[in-house]
Parts: structure tokens; sequence; C-alpha cells
């Protein structure tokens, strides 16, 4: 069978309905009518495919969840505030369609003079998260093709992640998941060597199976953040108060297992910036310390280990980053996170980094043009580097191969 995932710039679009399915799942704040959008960053990835179909003449119908509206209408929960947006960023109209299925809506797509019409949160119905497959069918009967650029949602198996393209012929990726699945996927095929992975941040046992899957590739492992402490514990450390899940524990103690036995080096911080929370609540004297005392919360990584995380940094061809080095969102441990930012985006191989908090650490330090990729997948790329495949990406595969019609000289018209 052919596995190839056709892009949606080798559809043809002219006068067709594309059911667009996006990620415009953004944080918005406020109620009522003061709803608004605090970061645009998922409309703005969505622009390029949208502008694209748009130029080549189709009409699109964008579909898109927002928030855990759980299966019921909520008004708090509308795509109204995003619809606005989009109008305003593509400077066209968009309408914005009160239902996904029925006859309201094939009437709206028929007879509006609209070329951009947004269905409403798709998870207003129960059905979208069941993947149910008469819903698909409604959904699936308002276009001609499907295109998807919802990355961030393509390890769910959802009514419009996956049902629609596996009962549609003509279903394709859009730019965005193109891009992602361009420099994610060098990652786990082939990485030019050595591949440093740099992990920190808060769980260990959420980035579990990534990290166990990219063992089979990477060449060193960079440990900071609150994940360390997990390391540094299973190595019979003390750790103070530092923060750390207890199942963390036997976690880490499992990756340091596999990555003696694939000769993976792992470096943990030597040194760190700590507090006594008892003596100083608000955390206002940090000090640097080489061994975590009784009563001490780590909260960055220290001088030396940034200079031994750097030196490791600076010598890898490929580099996936996931987890901040420390708690950045307060300046005075901020250090680290940016340190160690900034030795990736010096570096001149191939540089990805996913993760919500570690696109905003990265955007707190100035250091996103020297980024291949930042993954806007969280969940999704993680998933992805699990190495199972994402179902919203698998059902694309080996779609919108040309059909054999009569005319086609090869075929079998006995
Ligand atoms: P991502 O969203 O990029 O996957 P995580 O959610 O795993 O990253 O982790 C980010 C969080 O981890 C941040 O809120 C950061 O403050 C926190 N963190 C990192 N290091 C420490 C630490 N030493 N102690 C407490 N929290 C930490
Ligand atoms: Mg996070």
């Amino acid at each position: 069978m052919d596995s190839a995932i056709h892009s949606v710039d080798t559809y043809p679009l002219k006068g067709r309905k594309v059911l667009l399915r996006l990620d415009l799942n953004v944080p918005i704040s406020g109620k009522g009518e003061n709803r608004k959008i605090d970061d645009d960053t998922r409309i703005r990835e969505a622009l390029p495919t949208i502008k694209y179909c748009l130029e080549k003449g189709a009409k699109l119908i964008l579909c898109s969840h927002l928030g855990r509206p759980d299966g019921k209408r909520n008004p708090e929960f509308s795509l109204e505030p995003v619809a606005k947006h989009l109008a305003a960023a593509l400077d066209t109209e968009v309408l914005l369609s009160d239902d996904c299925v029925g006859d309201g809506v094939h009437q709206i797509i028929h007879h509006s003079k609209e070329r951009v019409i947004l269905l409403e949160n798709l998870r207003f119905y129960p059905e979208e998260e069941a993947n149910d497959p008469e819903f698909s069918r409604e959904l699936a009967r308002l276009a001609d093709l499907y295109i998807t650029d919802a990355f961030g949602t393509a390890h769910r198996k959802h009514a419009s992640t996956y049902g629609v393209p596996s009962i549609m012929s003509e279903a394709g990726a859009g730019f965005l998941i193109k891009k992602e699945l361009d420099y994610l996927s060098r990652l786990i095929e082939n990485p030019p060597h050595p591949f440093v992975l740099v992990t920190g941040g808060s769980k260990v046992t959420d980035k579990l199976k990534a990290i166990d899957n990219l063992l089979n590739f990477v060449d060193k492992i960079v440990v900071g953040g609150a994940m360390a402490y997990a390391f540094l514990a299973a190595e019979g450390k003390n750790i103070g108060v530092s923060k750390c899940e207890k199942e963390g524990v036997a976690a880490a103690a499992q990756i340091l297992a596999k990555a003696k036995s694939r000769k993976v080096e792992i470096l943990l911080p030597v040194d760190h910036q700590i507090v006594f929370p008892e003596k100083d609540a608000n955390f206002t004297s940090p000090s640097r310390i080489d061994d975590i005392p009784a009563g001490a919360m780590a909260l960055d990584i220290g001088d030396r280990t940034i200079k031994k995380f750097s030196d490791a940094i600076g010598s890898a061809r490929t580099i996936f980053w996931n987890g901040p080095m420390g708690f950045f969102e307060k300046e005075q441990f901020l250090a680290g996170t940016k340190a160690i930012a900034h030795a990736i985006a010096k570096n001149d191989g191939i540089k990805v980094a996913g993760g919500g908090d570690t696109l905003s650490a990265i955007a707190v330090c100035g250091e996103e043009a020297g980024f291949n990729l930042l993954s806007t997948g969280g969940g999704a790329s993680l998933k992805f580097l699990e190495g199972r495949g994402l179902p919203g990406i698998e059902v694309l595969k080996g779609k919108g191969a040309p059909v054999k019609t009569m005319y086609n000289i090869e075929g079998d018209f006995s």
C-alpha cells in the first residue's frame, strides 16, 4: 500500500470545499462579551494553510475544539473570539456556524458568499471525542476533501481527527503538520550524531515513554529541572525538599539502567541554586552549592552544571529539548534555562524543542530564532517520539492516491 502522506499542495482546490481541521484551542481569559485571546500562536500557525487554500480558490470549512466543554453546548467555550481574530488576520469575513452538522450547515456552506466558514466548537458534541461513526459521516458530507493541520490533537482518535479522514478518499496534511513531521521524524530516523537529548521540567513519568524510545537514538542525555532530582535520588544522593514525584525515582532508575546497557551517557547536575523554604518563604536569597543539604530546595542548576551541559550541547549535531532547567518563571532561577537555551541556539546542527513551558522559556530568553522547529504539539510531539505513530497522522497514509477509472489504461476491464 502507498504509505505517502499527501500534503495540501498536491490536491486540486479550485472550486472545491475543504474541511480543514485546525488546532485553534487558544488560551482565552475573561467572561461573556469580554472573552479575549491571551496567546494567538496557534491561530498564526494555521494561517499559511488557510491562505494557500484561499489563494487556490477553495471554499473553507474550518473546524476545531476549544477547551473541555465535555459534550455540552456552553457559550464560555464558543469559538466566537477565534472567528473574529481570524477575520482580522485574514482580512476577510469569517462566518461562524452554530452547528457542526445538519441541514443548517449545508445551507450556510451552499448559499453563503463568505469563503471561510468556521464550525462551532466540535466538543459541544459528545460524538466528537467518542469518534462516533455517524457524526464522522455527517462531517465528511460537508466537503470534497479533508486536510488537517491540527498537530496538537493528532494523538487523539476523535471523529474530526480520525473518523472523518478514515472515510474520506481525499485527505492530507497542511503546512504546519508537514513542518512538524519533517523535523520530528528526523529525530527517530537516522539523526546525525552525536544526538543529545536535553530534558528537564517537572515530571519524569509524563516523559518516560518518549525518553525510553529516544534511548535507541541518542548518544547523551542531559537532565536538569525538577526531573534531575528523581535521577539524583535514584543514585542515592540527597535532594533535600526539592520537587520530586515518588514514582519518578523508579522511572529514573529504569532509564539509568537502560542507558547503561545501551552505552548512552547520562549527565546530571553537579551543583545547584538552592533556597531554604523554612527560613526563606519567598525564595529571595538563593545560593550555589554542590551537594543539596537537608531542608534545601534546588530550583535551578548551578554554574559548574551549566558549563558541563553546555559542553555536551556544543559538540552535538542533533538536539531535542523538552523541559526547562529550573523554576524559570522566577527571574532568580532563570539563569540555567537561559544559558542552556543559548547553548542550543548557537549550535549549528538540527535543533528541535517541544513542550508548552519549554517554548515559553525559549520566548522569555529571546532564543526562538535559534531553533529549526518549535513544536506546537506539546503532548502530541512526545507521543510521536514514543515511536508508535499518531492516529491522526497514520490515517492519512495512502490517502489521495489516483483512483483507477475505466479510462485508466492499466485498469482491468474484463
Ligand atoms: P513542558 O511544558 O515544556 O513539557 P514541564 O511542564 O514538564 O515542561 O515542566 C515545566 C515546569 O517545571 C515549569 O513550571 C518549571 O518551573 C518547573 N520546574 C523546573 N525545574 C524545577 C525545579 N527545580 N523545581 C520546581 N519546579 C521546576
Ligand atoms: Mg508543562
